[in-house]
């Protein structure tokens, strides 16, 4: 079965060329299934395991609706670790390198607190973290979230798995409820249905059992 390509998707054109200098040039199939309605702006729930791509799904749905001249939060990653959070960011900004001036930052626990203050000061168009430190930010004030239009839940199972299920209510609590909302996870237990239910709208369920 031969496979879409990226450049089938209305996606902006600097986007599209900088896939082509990636290498990118046929979709995954969680791509292929999830990135037409996440374009348009539909919450979706991704479910496939390791390596099937999600990282570029929700990616490039990230930047497809960012508005780089707006410089405000208006995505918010949450990822169960900091080596995971960083892998995204990296992820982000290879897929984001045609966009000039898009400023990504990370919060993650086990980190300084003080430093990610002034960061934060400073601006970011796109926020990549753990649940517990973001958490943290949104409590003492010093990490606003009312741009925010997107939210998206990566390796949704694992956060779950790891206690994190008070902060994301938190979170979600402080994001406008006027937002989409992506989620993805390995899995599909009881409770990822449980939250997807509550921080959710109508979302697609998108399943994938290959990676290609
Ligand atoms: P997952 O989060 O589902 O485990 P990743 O998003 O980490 O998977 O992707 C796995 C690998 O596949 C990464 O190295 C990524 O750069 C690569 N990749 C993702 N999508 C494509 C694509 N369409 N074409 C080529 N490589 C891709
Ligand atoms: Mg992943």
């Amino acid at each position: 079965m031969s496979q879409s390509k990226f450049s089938t998707l209305n996606l902006k054109p600097e986007l599209l060329t900088n896939l082509e200098s990636l290498g990118y040039e046929t979709m995954t199939p969680i791509q292929e299934q999830s990135l037409p309605d996440i374009i348009m702006g539909k919450d979706v729930i991704g479910q496939g395991k390791t390596g099937s791509g999600k990282t570029a799904a929700f990616g490039l749905g990230l930047l497809q609706k960012l508005d780089v001249k707006r410089f405000r939060i208006q995505s918010l990653v949450l990822c169960p670790t900091r080596e995971l959070a960083d892998q995204v960011a990296k992820e982000l900004r290879r897929l984001a390198r045609s966009i000039h001036n898009i400023k990504i930052l990370t919060l993650c626990g086990g980190t300084p607190f003080g430093p990610q203050i002034g960061s934060l000061e400073h601006g970011a168009h796109i926020i990549v973290g753990t649940p517990g430190r973001v958490e943290e930010h949104v409590i003492k004030g010093t990490l606003n979230l009312e741009n925010l239009n997107l939210l998206i839940l990566d390796e949704a199972d694992r956060m779950l798995d790891m206690g994190f299920q008070p902060a994301l209510d938190n979170i979600v609590r402080s994001s406008p409820k006027h937002r989409q909302t992506l989620l993805f996870s390995a899995t599909f237990p009881n409770k990822i249905k449980q939250i997807s239910e509550r921080i959710m709208t109508l979302p697609t369920m998108v399943k994938v059992e290959s990676t290609h």
